[in-house]
């Protein structure tokens, strides 16, 4: 059984949910298979009809599902809220779009008929993890869907509930809970044909080769480390500041493209740590995440807080950040701290930290920034803050990172069309805009060459065209 405790409540369970053994995974990838065909061979507009009907019932039950999520995994209510509006924005966003990415292409010229098919693999597994639960299950199951796959989901246990629940009002959604077992008997499962998985590094190795040993392709959104660079000439507002801190503290820290390493100029460094650390007491209000006006949950769990503790405290200068409110003790709640004084081989700027802490690093020069920002084997995302954009841009192309924001960082950034995802060993595949469509689709071709065509020229048997 999973028991889902609620992490600023640890008191209180949140709801109990049977593991599935391997003969549930069997029968719920079976009942996936059995039911593709048939959704694979509506038209496109049929299903997007369908996913619209489905929407807006999610739509109607969006404040239940808020406060569950909130509730599960201990993300402040209006984050929750924003999190399942994002969500159904993008599958509309899919809906609108998915028609025209995927329509079959056909050329008929001199060169001969060509006619290219976006085909659905069949059935896929999505493995998601809890830190944006219903996003990361519908970045997956909105473009695998409209393209007409079917598709199996296990949730993260850590926070299993709306995600689940998001997913089973879906159509040809089977959802299977469970940890790293059941995982693995989805990802390895021969009737699966594609493998979609967020979460971290241990898991991403394991899926990809557990995936890799059935020759069943992967997407994997992975972990990062992201840097947020603020160039000499950087002008932030309080509003941009709050941004800033907000980009490093939503969501307790743990979020793959939160802003993980802040770079200051070192000869702004003071003015930064000032005015940074009077936007965090204006805007970080750590307590309960259901009581209005709090902007930072307690972390996921007890074995999390040890390790973000850990990182945070004991080298360097930690300065704690922010407000809090209500009695702290019930949750898994960590301190949130900006620390600086760190060397680069430090624990903190090297690893993910995945929580409330985040270390400050002073520079001297561009160059030397540009490398020690790029010096991780992550690859994520990363942020570059600055008064002169063409100045922005032109370092965020030196940034080794899949997706780098100007003047912002993390989900206020983010963009429906724009694909994102890692370089390195943040994962590979993207979730998004076109590409994230095409990730469900593989390419079938027609060709009748014209030489082959009726009236058609010949070629001798063991010639290659001309031309293309
Ligand atoms: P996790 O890797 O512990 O778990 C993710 C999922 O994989 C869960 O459903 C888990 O049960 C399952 N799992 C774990 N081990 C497995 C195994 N051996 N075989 C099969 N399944 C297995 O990650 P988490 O703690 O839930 O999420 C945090 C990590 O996810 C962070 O590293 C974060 O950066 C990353 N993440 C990445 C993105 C992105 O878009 N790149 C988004 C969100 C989170």
């Amino acid at each position: 059984m999973i028991t889902k405790e609620n992490p600023a409540r640890t008191t209180e369970v949140v709801g109990v949910l049977p593991i599935t053994g391997p003969a549930g995974v069997d029968a719920a990838v079976r009942r996936a298979e059995a039911a593709r065909r048939d959704w694979s061979a509506h038209p496109i507009a049929g299903r997007v009809a369908a996913l619209r009907r489905c929407a807006a019932a999610i739509a109607g039950r969006a404040e239940e599902l808020a406060v569950l999520l909130a509730r599960e995994s201990g993300k402040p209510l209006a984050d929750c809220r924003g999190e399942i509006g994002f969500a159904l924005a993008y599958l509309e966003w899919v809906c609108e779009r998915a028609p025209d990415v995927l329509a079959e292409r056909v050329t008929d010229d001199g060169a001969g008929r060509l006619v290219t098919r976006r085909r659905p693999y069949g059935v896929v597994a999505c493995v998601t993890p809890w830190n944006a639960p219903v996003i990361l299950t519908m970045t997956k199951l909105a473009p695998a869907l409209a393209a007409g796959n079917t598709a199996v989901v296990k949730p993260s246990p850590l926070a299993p509930l709306a995600a689940g629940a998001v997913a089973a009002a879906l159509p040809h959604v089977e959802v299977v809970h469970g940890g790293a077992e059941t995982g693995q008997a989805l990802v390895t499962h021969p009737l699966v044909r594609k493998v979609a998985f967020t979460g971290g590094d241990a898991a991403g190795r394991a899926i990809a080769a557990a995936a890799g040993a059935m020759l069943t392709p992967s997407v994997l959104e992975l972990g990062g480390n992201d840097p947020a660079v603020l160039l000499p000439d950087f002008a932030l507002t309080p509003d941009d500041y709050e941004r800033l801190v907000m980009a490093s503290f939503a969501t307790s820290g743990q979020v793959c493209m939160a802003a993980k390493r802040l770079y200051v100029p070192r000869r702004r460094a003071g003015e930064f740590t000032e005015a940074y650390v009077a936007a965090a007491e204006r805007i970080l209000l750590v307590g309960d995440p259901l009581v209005p006006g709090v902007t930072m949950g307690p972390v996921i769990s007890g074995e999390a807080a040890a390790r973000v503790r850990e990182l945070a405290w004991g080298r360097g200068v930690a300065v704690p950040l922010g407000r809090a409110t209500g009695d702290l003790s019930a949750g898994y709640f960590v301190t949130p701290v900006l620390v600086g004084g760190l060397a680069d081989d430090d624990p903190l700027v090297v690893t993910e930290q995945f929580g409330p802490a985040v270390p400050l690093l002073v520079y001297d020069g561009e160059e030397e920034v540009v490398g020690r920002a790029n010096a991780s084997e992550l690859g994520l995302g990363a942020s570059v803050w600055s008064g002169d954009e063409e100045r922005a841009f032109a370092v965020a192309g030196r940034l080794e990172a899949g997706f780098v924001f100007v003047n912002t960082h993390n989900r206020t950034g983010m963009s429906l069309r724009a694909p994102f995802g890692g370089v390195k060993r943040s994962g590979y595949g993207r979730e998004y805009g076109e590409e994230g469509l095409l990730e469900y689709v593989q390419t079938a071709v027609t060709h009748a060459p014209a030489a082959f065509r009726p009236g058609g020229s010949g070629m001798p048997a063991t010639a290659y065209p001309d031309r293309a």
